[in-house]
């Protein structure tokens, strides 16, 4: 089968810092890739630079046979990669399902409108008129998912979803993962959190300093091999 998202020799800077050296990763279609790694291990720059809001240095970016590392991220966006960001960024001004249908501009056709989101998350259907400024933690992740499905992605990308919310939140959250995959959007889930990555996703690679140091299924990874990747040890 071919990959829905091929990333090939991958090389990305912040200045003079090299983020990622020669980064390889594939996720095909309908797959749950979670990508782990401890702070700075490059996670959040490998999403960018897949989402395009950061140019790379060297390497390729190609999203089901065509090359996209060229492409601002709006194009991108056109293609059918949606990011949800580190930090959620909500606009604090817009309502609930304002804040939705800014992720419909220029949508792609597919499964996600605002009932669907909706459905997904009843928690955002019953705060739909509240103000972004006023919601939780976790009813802003979720809004943040829903905001990136209204564009109708092929490919998710969600960054730390679990950064800074109490333990049941963020099971919600996760809970709503399978149910994204089955309408046909595949999830690229950038995670801390050893656990969840290994729960929700068939395969797992993690980052060390820029590079892939492990990778593997997630059920035929050892918690043990899994812990010491991450740490480097
Ligand atoms: P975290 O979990 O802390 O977000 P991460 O695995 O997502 O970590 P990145 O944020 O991608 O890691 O950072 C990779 C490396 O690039 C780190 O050394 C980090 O300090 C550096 N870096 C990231 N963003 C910038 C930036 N805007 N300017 C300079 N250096 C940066």
């Amino acid at each position: 089968m071919s990959a829905l998202l091929e990333v090939a020799g991958l090389d990305v800077h912040h200045g003079d810092l090299q983020a990622l050296h020669g980064l390889e990763l594939s996720v095909s279609a309908g797959e749950t890739l979670a990508v782990i790694g401890a702070n700075g291990a490059g996670k959040t720059t490998l999403l960018r630079a897949v989402a395009g809001s950061l140019p790379v240095s060297a390497g390729r970016v190609v999203l089901d046979g065509e090359p996209v590392e060229h492409l601002p991220a709006h194009q991108r966006v056109a293609l059918g990669i949606a990011l949800t960001p580190e930090g959620r960024r909500i606009f604090p001004s817009l309502d609930v399902e304002e804040n939705l249908l800014v992720g419909a501009y220029r949508a792609r056709r597919g499964p996600w409108d605002l009932a669907s989101v909706y459905d997904l998350f009843p928690l955002v259907s019953d705060r739909r008129a509240r103000s972004g400024a006023h919601l939780s933690g976790g009813e802003q992740q979720a809004v943040a998912i829903g905001r990136a499905l209204m564009s109708n992605p092929r490919l998710l990308l969600l960054d730390e979803v679990s950064l800074g919310l109490a333990p049941v939140v963020v099971g919600e959250i996760y809970a709503a993962l399978p149910r994204i995959v089955e309408r046909g959007t595949t999830v690229l889930v950038v995670e801390q959190d050893l656990d969840q990555a290994l729960g929700c996703a068939d395969r797992v690679q993690c980052l060390l300093e820029g590079r892939t140091v492990l990778e593997g299924p997630a059920g035929s990874l050892s918690r043990d091999d899994v812990t010491a990747a991450y740490f480097g040890i």
